[in-house]
């Protein structure tokens, strides 16, 4: 008989068969090397060479775990866009919000602010 083999997933750390499982991977730098490459036999070519390593790191994750973080993934997309939403719709607010306040400043709008002290003159006498 055939023995499945196992993995602890990444996120619980509990020991699943793999047959329950999903190998999630990513790509990671992990560093850059420079290096110069002689050829000793014909001494005739050097390379300089520079490159970086990005490596691939598998994990085992359960398929609980890796729903969950499916549905986080989600959710942040969602927190994004209504952030996003809510920022412009303070900016459109901060926009409406400029001409009534702008009607009844006194330095912005001097005409109809005399006109308003002129009513209450009147009105008193
Ligand atoms: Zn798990």
């Amino acid at each position: 008989m055939n023995k499945i083999a196992t993995s602890a997933c990444t996120s619980c750390h509990k020991i699943f068969p793999r047959t329950k499982m999903r190998l999630v991977s990513s790509y990671e730098k992990s560093g850059s090397s420079k290096g110069i490459s002689t050829n000793l036999a014909t001494k005739k070519s050097t390379r300089v060479s520079y490159r970086s390593y990005s490596r691939k790191r598998e994990r085992w994750v359960c398929y609980s775990c890796y729903a969950i973080q499916l549905d986080n993934q989600r959710k942040s997309r969602k927190v994004g866009w209504i952030l996003s939403i809510i920022g412009f719709l303070l900016i459109v607010g901060l926009m409406d919000r400029e001409n009534p306040d702008d009607e009844f400043n006194p330095i912005t709008n001097p005409d109809r602010f005399i006109d308003t002290q002129e009513v209450w003159k009147d009105k008193k006498n």
